[in-house]
């Protein structure tokens, strides 16, 4: 059997194979909404505030991988700035308010009410979504990825369950699992360390609701070459 050897010659044949043959660039759009921006303003899609409680908003972070050259890419985080119309910027900047308040009470070990836990999912959605995005448009040549959703029409519409970890408390931001092949594909979970705390999100249609008894789904299968996925059902749940 031949053993498949990943050279310096071969992934530069590779790195030169996708430079003469490179997938469609995405078009500007906005990471809220999916329309064109114009005369739009600019969204960090890990927010600002965010950058700022974990450390130096000016530090450095891996954010992509180049498969290919086999070489991780190096952002701050101030760079990670998305284009998004104004409305659609101003709409959300609430819900920035309000998760703020909330994640420092959970870093704090302080109670959190039903009603703020239901925020933090919301935007826990916003943001895993807003880095799927920011992958995308940072680029990966293994993928041709074109986006079929934004955060507007992702947020809050799928089960979706967050797990917390409670760690030592060290100052840092960390996220995880965002630049794997599968997330690039499905961005249904992914991970966050904030300063002592580990945040699993996962958010995906039918997760939860049989075992909670609504309907669910009874097969969902990909629509090739679409890149969509079509559900059979939905069944009543009480079974
Ligand atoms: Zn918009």
């Amino acid at each position: 059997m031949p053993r498949i050897r990943s050279t310096a010659a071969a992934r530069a044949r590779l790195a030169k194979a996708v430079e003469q043959h490179p997938f469609p660039k995405l078009p500007r759009f906005c990471v809220f909404c999916g329309a064109d921006p114009k005369h739009g303003n600019k969204e960090h899609v890990i927010p600002r505030w965010l950058i700022e409680l974990t450390g130096d908003p000016k530090r450095k972070a891996i954010m992509a991988f180049d498969r290919f050259r086999q070489r991780a890419t190096a952002f701050s985080f101030d760079q990670l700035q998305f284009p998004a119309c104004k409305a659609c910027n101003e709409s959300f900047s609430r819900l920035e308010d309000e998760a703020k308040r909330v994640l420092q009470a959970i870093i704090a070990r302080e109670a959190v009410a039903e009603r703020d836990l239901s925020l933090f999912l919301d935007w826990l959605d916003k943001v895993r979504v807003g880095v799927w995005l920011a992958q995308l448009y940072l680029g990966s040549p293994l993928l041709n990825v074109q986006p079929k959703f934004h955060i507007a029409s992702r947020m809050a519409v799928a089960d979706r369950m967050a797990f917390f970890s409670f760690l030592s408390p060290r100052p840092g931001l960390t996220t995880i699992g965002v630049m794997s092949p599968m997330f690039m594909m499905m961005p249904s979970a992914f991970g966050m360390y904030i300063n002592g705390v580990a945040i699993l999100s996962v958010s995906t249609h039918g997760f939860l609701s049989r075992r909670i008894g609504f309907p669910y789904p009874v097969r969902r299968w990909a629509l090739s070459g679409r890149g969509e996925t079509q559900m059979q059902g939905p069944r009543d749940g009480s079974d």
